[in-house]
């Protein structure tokens, strides 16, 4: 793999990574597929589904010759993360009166979320570089799963919260894998700039949704969802937008998936924001070249608390690609979603469930159609954020023990 600048296509050399080129542009890692054949891939991915305990039993490293080739397999630090379910909704597709709606669960990686699919890249080729202390910047997802790999690895981690507006269990879970939590008055946007100007300096391995590994790690979400489905892929692929960086990932691992030929047709991307944290999509809906970051972001979606999304320029380049729609939703709508999603056994965090409140708009838009198929993935947990439960269920009905009593509340 490569690590490209983003903005000049200068390449970095070393071993060590920079997130930011000396022209201020984004790194990126570039794979070289010139030696591989999509069909032997196919195979050898097909083979390695009967692993279970080697590396390769992971839903992440099962594609490693797509996301970090190099990397010396003793160095990897896994849970085997990936592996996450794929299901349908009868009510859920008869409400939304669609051909068909699929849910990728990545709320049931390890840490209950998508961010262990980067996190395992990031973290291995730390450790390869020889790193013993991690940091990241997180609205508590990240910090967890960073958390729960530094712990598996023997090493120590560093995180840095915003003081508002992050759901309290994230935090809790990356205090109880061992981290130093460290919270700070400011967005989630000024974390990540100081790790970026500092991280080095501190002697800090930086696993920001820029790390290139983080990104190519995440890949490895429509590789499973692609050899689930036998290559052959839905019509849509609905995802959450904050940081951007796993839209990112999605664009180019169906953009390797093509290249490779191991699948014919690409699908079209669906990018869904919250209202009132959606500078990506205010941007492609008005057509503008650059984005205007917002200052104040905030949504009950907390996972979606971005305002300066880091990685749009490659967000862009997967929509455009992928011929690919924005849509914002409000907080409502992705209440709504939630309940729905909850209730129908599968369950997610809010930031997830904006993927049905989008779905549900560009259908009522006519941009997606009846005849069509949708895959929404799913990103967080139900159990990642309990306090925003309290406005989706009802509380508990009260009966004496007695079969009466008992009657009359079920009935
Ligand atoms: C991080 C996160 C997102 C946003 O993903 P980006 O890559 O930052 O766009 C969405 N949902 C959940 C649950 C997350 O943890």
């Amino acid at each position: 793999m490569k690590q490209v600048c983003v903005d000049c296509g200068a390449e970095q050399t070393g071993r060590d990574y920079g997130t930011s080129c000396s022209c201020g542009g984004r790194i990126e890692g570039v794979q070289d597929l010139s030696g591989l054949d999509g069909e032997k891939l196919k195979a050898l991915f097909k083979e390695r589904l009967a692993e279970r305990l080697s590396v390769y039993a992971s839903g992440v490293w099962r594609y490693k010759e797509l996301i970090d080739p190099q990397l010396p397999p003793e160095h990897i630090v896994t849970k085997y993360e990936g592996n996450t379910g794929l299901y349908t909704s009868g009510a859920i597709r008869e409400k939304l009166g669609i051909r068909e709606v699929y849910f990728k669960a990545q709320s049931e990686n390890p840490s209950g979320s998508f961010k262990d699919n980067g996190m395992t890249a990031a973290v291995s080729h730390g450790r390869m570089l020889g790193y013993t202390r991690f940091a990241c910047t997180s609205t508590g997802n990240t910090s967890s799963s960073l958390a729960m790999y530094a712990a598996m690895a023997g090493c120590s981690s560093q995180v840095f919260v915003p003081s508002h507006s992050v759901s309290a269990n994230k935090v809790l879970q990356t205090m109880a894998y061992g981290a130093q939590v460290i919270r700070f008055d400011g967005t989630y946007d000024d974390g990540i700039r100081f790790l970026e100007q500092h991280g080095n300096e501190l002697g800090l391995y930086v696993c920001n949704s820029v790390n290139p590994l983080r990104i190519e790690g995440q890949k490895s979400i429509i590789y499973e969802i692609a050899q689930s489905l036998n290559w052959e892929l839905p019509e849509w692929i609905v995802i959450p937008g904050g940081a951007l960086s796993n839209v990112s990932a999605l664009g180019k691992g169906l953009s390797d998936l093509h290249s490779l030929g191991m699948i014919s047709k690409l699908p079209r991307i669906a990018l869904i924001q919250a209202e009132g944290a959606s500078p990506f999509h205010r941007m492609m809906a008005e057509g503008r070249e650059e984005l205007v970051p917002e200052p104040k972001p905030f949504t009950k979606a907390s996972a979606l608390n971005i305002g300066h999304p880091p990685s749009w320029q490659i967000a862009r380049r997967a929509l455009r690609l992928c011929q690919g729609v924005t849509c914002s939703v409000t907080d409502e709508e992705i209440l709504e979603a939630k309940r729905m999603i909850d209730r129908s056994g599968i369950g997610c965090e809010p930031a997830s469930a904006s993927t049905l409140a989008g779905l549900t708009k560009l259908m009522r838009e006519q941009v997606i159609d009846k005849d069509e198929r949708a895959l929404c993935i799913l990103t967080g947990n139900l159990l990642k954020d309990t306090d925003i439960l309290t406005e989706t269920v009802s509380s508990p009905a009260y009966a004496k023990l007695t079969v009466e009593a008992v009657q009359k509340v079920t009935a």
